[in-house]
Parts: C-alpha cells; structure tokens; sequence
C-alpha cells in the first residue's frame, strides 16, 4: 500500500574511524545511576532495580549542533553521560555475557526540563515531557568497543569554561553489563539502541548563549551551543 507521506529517516550518529553511521532505533535512560547526583535532587540511593525511562528517536541531536531553548520549560538541565550503543541483539542475556551486544560508546548529555518532570514527580504523573522532546538526547561520534573498556575514566560537564559535573565512570550504582542484562528481561534489545547510563552530581540549568562541553576520558568529547527560544 502507498504511504501518504514520507517520514524522516532514523537519525544517525557518527563513528569513529568509519565511514558509516550508526542509526538509531531507540532509546533508553537510567535514572539516578550516581549515588551523588540521587543525593542532590532529595532521592533515595537503593539497589533495588535500575530506574528505566524513554526518549523517541526523534529526541537525536548530534554534537555541535545548536539549538533553541527548549520549548515548554523555564529550567532546562543539562545531564553529563555515558551512552552504550547496541551492536548485536541482546534478550535475558546475564551479566557476564552482556558486553558481547555492545557496539560501541559515546558521549551524551540527557537534557531534562526539570520543572515539568518535578512537577509530574510530585504527582506521581509520567516523566515523558520533562525527558523526550525534540534534540533532548544529545550525542557526539561512537567509539567502537574494542578501542574503549570502562573503568575509572573521568566524566565531566563544563558550562562557558567552568566545570559543572565531574565523576568517574566506576561510580556508577548499576554497571553497564548490570544494566544491558536488566533491560534485556524486559525488550529485545536490537542493534540501533541506546542507553543512556546515568548523569553524575552537579547538574544544573542552561540559559541562551551557553557553550556546553562534555568529556570522557577516551571518547570524542561533546558541544552544544543553547540560542534563544524560538
Ligand atoms: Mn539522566
């Protein structure tokens, strides 16, 4: 049957030492991944499960880009993190075995518009407006895994030169493999998927006219520049 209309090719994200991007097909978050950054939004640090949530693809907006102010929000943040790629399908694999589906990693930032997710927090409401929206999960060029193990390599946000958020990757409450073993009880993970690991303590807002730099030790580091609202 004929489409009414053609829709945007999935997004696609830059890899290192490759002509060939990798397209996106979802993905996923964990919340409160550093007990640190659970501590200064006034939660609870627990290990009882990893706390899962969403963006749709369309939330892809590669390094470098720069974007308006998001929209629907007086207080968006910026979250400094880890992002795992999935390269090989993954489903109830255990802990030992799920770094076999890692295709590779990068670095992102999840930005949030932390009023509207406080505000369905409090109520006990979804979080999705205050987590997915349009160029709300920034990422910059994939390392493949075979060039990058993680261990204890710095993490770090800085906002107009000054350092925001710093952490180690070790700190993580959940591990990688811990993470892919637990989402993989829940959906086939697929080649195309990401996971956002988690942001480290000093989160913070951004205003029009803010440079933010993101590194990880061993991965190409990430810029977004923040113009006025539309
Ligand atoms: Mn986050």
């Amino acid at each position: 049957m004929a489409l009414l209309f053609d829709l945007p090719a999935a997004p696609a994200v830059p890899v290192v030492g490759s002509d060939a991007a990798y397209p996106v097909r979802r993905v996923f978050c964990v919340g409160r991944n550093y007990a640190a950054h659970a501590l200064e939004l006034g939660n609870a640090v627990d290990r009882e499960a990893p706390i899962w949530f969403t963006k749709a693809p369309s939330a892809i907006c590669l390094s470098g880009a720069d974007i308006p102010y998001p929209p629907g929000t007086d207080n968006c943040h910026y979250e400094m993190e880890l992002v795992v790629a999935i390269g090989t399908p993954a489903f109830r694999v255990v802990p030992e075995a799920a770094l076999d589906a890692v295709f590779g990693y990068a670095c992102g930032l999840d930005l949030t518009r932390r009023d509207l997710q406080n505000a369905a927090k409090g109520k006990g409401y979804p979080w999705d407006t205050g987590k997915d929206f349009e160029n709300g999960a920034v990422i910059a060029a994939i390392t493949p895994a075979a060039q990058f193990a993680v261990e204890g390599q710095r993490i770090a946000l800085a906002r107009n030169g000054a350092v925001k958020q710093e952490g180690v990757l070790s700190d993580m409450i959940w591990s990688i493999p811990e993470l892919i073993a637990d989402l993989s009880c829940m959906y086939h993970l697929q080649p195309g998927d990401l996971i956002y690991t988690g942001t480290p303590a000093g989160v913070g807002p951004v205003v029009p006219g803010d440079l933010l730099e993101g590194s990880i030790e061993g991965l190409e580091p990430l810029h977004l520049t923040i113009s006025a609202a539309e």
